[in-house]
């Protein structure tokens, strides 16, 4: 009877932390609400592994839990507190990476020595153990690729890539077909643990060649991978919280991979096997070999425009975040809105490295969120605009996308910065983009060049519209 309402009680509590984890999710979609999000994912996750010590299929080793808990969470709570704003790509990565090992590990540990595991229990272990240990590493190449670690950053394989990774992909769903049908116990446990450290070097292999750029998406697939491993986990030891958790881990991350790969225009097959960057770069920047002409302007010409507009959009980029400039343009924002002038951000879905980039940045100098908006919400303004300010941006402002069916960023979606009465381009010099590619833009006559850094370019521009 006590044994009957024990269990009971465990199971209401998981169902209550399930529901928190939705709510956190839902929460969690606009930054408005986000840090109300990760409150109710904290009390869902504190209430999911408070109950979990009353499970009754756990040994009731509370010293050895408590102990694993600091372990895992003091340096996690250290590093959580410390991370910079702009090392989060990192920090995720790395998050993935532990939550497919701790799946991976959870499940080999159960699996091991048992020889009496039904089949299908068995399938999900090493299933679970793969793409566990798979995240595992790959998430450490990609933590290595983001925080600039040369070795690994320069690591070249020194066989064609797509023939590794065929190799990798093989010989891990030949394991995991092999364990299974040796079944748990005996053979199948030696080839799980075989096909657990075969995924370890396969996932550094199949991650290694990826750019840099291109890690963002990487993470956001071995997101949704880890989420995978935990679903697995969760169906072979029977602990509903994990299944839902994965499953909501599993389906974000797919989502933000296919909505990064769509706003880039490409498929996810391409990022992993080939980056449009690597090659439009490698063969130098597409140009019809005639000089255009392009527009230089001065800090003092730009200072007028900007001083005297009625409706500016900035469109950060990239640059924006290499130059750092975040405060230098919240700054010059501010004087412009003292003035009147009518001061929005255009925010495109991939400007700058990772999903959000702009965002955190912006948000890091205090821009308000109203001020911010979607692509699709601001694109048709531009035409009532005097002036679009458009700071280290290139790709995502390339007419090409939208006019030349040749260039391999056509189909990507623009911001219109081109519909704007003037254009004022702050970059340094006339360097592509990621994509590799000529911007159109900056030749269009509406179209003026702020050469410098961004951060220095704004502070000028600030003292320039004070004057004006
Ligand atoms: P781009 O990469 O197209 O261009 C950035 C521009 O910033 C460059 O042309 C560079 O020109 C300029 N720049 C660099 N440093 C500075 C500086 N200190 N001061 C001023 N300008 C500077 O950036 P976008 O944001 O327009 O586009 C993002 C690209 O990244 C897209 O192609 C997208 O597909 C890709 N991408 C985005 C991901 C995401 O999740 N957001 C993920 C992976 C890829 P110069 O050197 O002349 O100054």
């Amino acid at each position: 009877m006590i044994d009957n309402w024990g269990r009971a009680i465990v199971d209401l509590i998981y169902l209550l932390s399930a529901a928190l984890f939705v709510v956190a999710i839902w929460r969690l979609s606009s930054p408005r609400t986000a840090r109300q999000g990760n409150t109710f994912a904290v009390a869902g996750m504190g209430l999911a592994i408070l109950a979990t010590f009353f499970h009754e299929s756990i040994d009731k080793n509370y010293i050895w839990m408590v102990l694993a808990m600091v372990v895992g969470g003091a340096p996690g709570y250290v590093i959580a507190m410390r991370v910079k704003m702009t090392a989060m790509p990192q920090m995720v990565a790395m998050f993935n990476g532990l939550g497919g090992l701790a799946s991976a590990f959870i499940g080999v540990s159960e699996a091991l020595g048992k020889s009496n595991i039904a089949t299908g229990t068995f399938a999900t272990i090493v299933l679970g153990a793969v793409i566990g240990s798979l995240t595992f590493t790959g998430s450490l190449v990609a933590y290595a690729k983001l925080q600039g670690i040369k070795s690994v950053t320069s690591f070249k394989l020194p066989v064609e890539r797509n023939l590794v990774a065929f190799a990798s992909v093989g010989s891990m769903i030949v394991l995991i077909i092999a364990s299974i049908l040796a079944g748990s116990g005996g053979l199948g446990d030696t080839l799980l643990v075989i096909a657990f450290i075969v995924a370890l070097v396969a996932g550094f292999l199949l991650v290694v060649p990826i750019g840099g750029a291109d890690m963002p998406v990487v993470i956001a697939i071995l997101n949704a991978f880890s989420g995978i491993a935990g679903i697995l986990t969760g169906f072979a030891l029977n602990l509903q919280p994990l299944i839902v958790a994965g499953t909501l881990v599993g389906a974000s991350g797919l989502f933000l991979s296919l909505l990064m790969a769509k706003a880039m225009n490409r498929s996810l097959v391409n990022v992993i096997f080939g980056s449009f960057g690597a090659a439009a770069v490698k063969g130098g920047i597409e140009s019809s070999g005639e000089a255009k002409p392009i527009r230089e302007t001065t800090v003092e010409d730009a200072g007028i425009s900007l001083g005297y507009a009625k409706r500016v959009i900035v469109v950060p980029g990239y640059g924006l975040a290499v130059a750092q400039a975040q405060h230098a343009v919240q700054e010059l924002a501010t004087v412009l809105q003292a003035r009147g002038v009518n001061v929005r951000y255009a925010i495109h879905p991939v400007a700058g490295r990772m999903p959000g980039h702009m965002n955190v940045l912006l948000a890091e100098a205090n821009v308000p969120y109203e001020d911010l908006y979607e692509m699709d919400a601001i694109n048709d303004d531009f035409q009532r605009t005097d002036v679009a300010l458009v700071i280290g941006a290139n790709d995502v402002t390339n007419p090409a996308a939208r006019d030349d069916p040749s260039s391999p960023i056509y189909g990507m979606p623009i911001l219109k910065v081109d519909d704007a009465e003037r254009v004022i381009v702050l970059k340094r010099g006339m360097s592509p983009g990621f994509a590799g590619v000529e911007n159109e833009l900056f030749h269009k006559p509406q179209t003026n060049m702020l050469f410098g850094d961004a951060k220095d370019s704004l502070q000028k521009l600030v003292g320039a519209v004070r004057e004006a």
